[in-house]
């Protein structure tokens, strides 16, 4: 393990940063923390060990449920720090985690901004530093990779549960350590989590081999609306309202379905439409060798990283196609 503490030291200014951070915590009692919209692995993982590693300190911990917590992730340990919003007058301090812009933040946007001091810590190349305190490293796999470098430095014990969320965190968001982002620290991270005994069998099974029948059906439909382009090196799907209500889906169980496409043979960049409404699409990218899809999603206002990156469209589902299709042609 000696070689991670070589890792934290190798870079002063994170350093730093860090301390800064662990500084805000200690000096804070109420701290607010935030899902974004439409939380993922590394997101719920990384607000789940940070909040309760800030409540081993005996701080009051709130963590803002801004969406739907996936179902798949309900078995994490001390989800009881989920609170729905509340207008709490007194923030001390406000930690932003995984969200490259503020309106990530969804409804609890305005707490961030009226709290006496904000942390932003993320690992996306997108992100608008829209923090008093920027922890963001564009190198890092996950942001849990980043919380686990913090918690390291706090005097708080990286117990089964913290470890068993940043593991989560860390694996989900590397698409189980398979992406570029993957580095060997990811890999010394990952060892030293596992080393405190977590129940690896319990995370996989309940991450990666519960799909339920309503996914599985979904899955199917939207596969029958697989559009090959560009001599096969584009993918795309759609999932409408529709289809949901055909296999009794709701729009989170198309997770999963655009990096099943990015694995067909010869695919550079896969797409799937998500229909919100009629006139609201959420857009997924994902891309193998070439592309850098963070910005294909930044000419519509969206975000993400080379690999794997999202935008909305404001337009029905054929138009939202044609525009995005257009975009992708233009790197292709
Ligand atoms: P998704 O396609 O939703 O799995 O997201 C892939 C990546 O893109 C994640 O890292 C997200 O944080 C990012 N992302 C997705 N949608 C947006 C958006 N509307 N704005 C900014 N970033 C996004
Ligand atoms: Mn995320
Ligand atoms: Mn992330």
């Amino acid at each position: 393990m000696r070689k991670i503490k070589e890792v934290i030291q190798m870079n002063k200014e994170l350093d730093l940063l860090i301390e800064k951070c662990i500084e805000y915590i200690k000096a804070s009692n109420n701290i607010y923390l935030a899902s974004h919209i439409q939380p993922d692995g590394d997101n719920i993982g990384s607000l789940l060990a940070l909040g309760r590693a800030i409540e081993k300190l005996n701080k009051n911990v709130h963590i803002i449920k801004v969406d739907n917590i996936p179902k798949d992730y309900q078995f994490l340990p001390n989800m009881h720090l989920f609170k729905e919003l509340n207008t709490e007058k007194d923030i001390d301090l406000f930690i932003a985690l995984d969200s490259g812009d503020i309106d990530r933040l969804g409804i609890a946007k305005d707490m961030a901004l009226k709290a006496k001091k904000l942390i932003n810590i993320d690992h996306h190349i997108t992100n608008e530093n829209f923090g008093d305190l920027n922890i963001v490293l564009p190198t890092a796999s996950a942001t849990g990779e980043i919380v686990y470098r913090i918690i390291k430095e706090m005097d708080v014990e990286m117990d089964e549960d913290i470890s068993t969320c940043l593991y989560v965190a860390i694996s989900t968001d590397t698409g189980s350590f398979m992406y570029d982002s993957t580095t060997k620290y990811t890999h010394l991270v990952a060892a030293d989590l596992l080393s405190k005994d977590i129940d690896l069998n319990n995370i996989i099974v309940n991450i990666y081999q519960s799909r339920t029948l309503e996914r599985t059906r979904l899955f199917i439909e939207s596969l029958n609306t697989l559009d090959i382009l560009k001599k096969g090196k584009i993918a795309i799907v759609k999932v409408t309202q529709d289809m949901l209500k055909t296999c009794r889906a709701t729009l989170e169980d198309a997770e999963g379905i655009v990096s099943f496409i990015r694995d067909i043979e010869n695919v550079e960049v896969a797409c799937i439409l998500k229909e919100v409404n009629k006139e609201e699409i959420k857009v997924s990218l994902r891309s193998k060798k070439k592309v850098d899809v963070s910005n294909i999603s930044l000419r519509f206002n969206g975000g993400g990283h080379k690999r794997a990156a999202g935008c909305t469209i404001y337009d029905n589902i054929e138009n939202a196609k044609k525009l995005i299709l257009n975009e992708i042609y233009n790197v292709i």
